[in-house]
């Protein structure tokens, strides 16, 4: 999946909706997953091509997401080494119990935080939350401030991408 945020081609990797749609909360006993997005980034486009996937020392409930920060390093440690340092941290993404989701103010407070607070080498970074319908995205700068905001239809994503 594609779409462009100013002069830049913004990659989404099919494994990553894959892994989406597996989590998706289209049951009443589905609890809130996430993870961190990996990718690399070029001159003209990012590539969003990894995530991590919601391990046991996450704490997950029917509302809630916080992701372990020990699993979402030991993620990024493997993937900086295996692509020779080129895939970085790229931002967060979190399931929701609703079909078209929103950020709760938590979500965005805690993703400021999180970018403010760590040395990563993107400019840019994205949340993505994932409801039942819709795929929310947003790009934040490093100040933390929303620099792009976007509802994609999950039916839609494959055709267009
Ligand atoms: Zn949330």
């Amino acid at each position: 999946m594609n779409f462009k945020f100013e002069n830049i081609v913004i990659i989404i990797n099919e494994n990553l909706l894959d892994i989406f749609n597996k989590y998706i909360q289209d049951d009443d006993k589905k609890k809130e997953a996430g993870g961190i997005l990996t990718g690399l980034i070029y001159n003209d486009k990012i590539e969003i091509c990894n995530c991590s996937i919601p391990s046991s020392y996450d704490k997950r409930s029917r509302y809630n997401f916080v992701r372990s920060k020990i699993t979402a390093q030991e993620f990024l440690t493997t993937r900086f080494s295996i692509s020779d340092g080129r895939e970085i941290y790229l931002g967060e993404w979190h399931t929701h119990p609703e079909q078209i989701p929103t950020p709760s103010y938590c979500d965005v407070l805690n993703f400021r935080k999180t970018i403010n607070t760590n040395k990563f080498y993107s400019d840019l970074f994205f949340m993505i939350i994932v409801g039942t319908k819709g795929l929310y995205i947003a790009i934040y700068n490093k100040k933390g401030k929303i620099c792009y905001e976007s509802l994609l239809e999950l039916s839609k994503l494959r055709a267009t991408s």
